[in-house]
């Protein structure tokens, strides 16, 4: 299972900034894998027990 579908929108996004080269990104928190940053490829999320665990900065949540 190393597929995600993101058909389903839920309301379970957040906005982060890339620590490293400060590129804003939203990204789904229950992301099944690990979230890159599209820019420069640093891991903004990883997956944590079902939910991404943010590892960037956490700008705003989307509810
Ligand atoms: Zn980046």
């Amino acid at each position: 299972m190393d597929e995600i579908i993101f058909k389903q929108v839920e309301s379970n996004f957040s906005k982060v900034r890339c620590q490293k080269c400060k590129n804003e990104q939203v990204i789904f928190t229950k992301a099944a894998s690990q979230v890159k940053c599209l820019v420069c490829g640093e891991i903004l999320a990883k997956s944590a027990g079902g939910k991404a665990e943010i590892v960037a900065e956490r700008i705003e949540n989307y509810s």
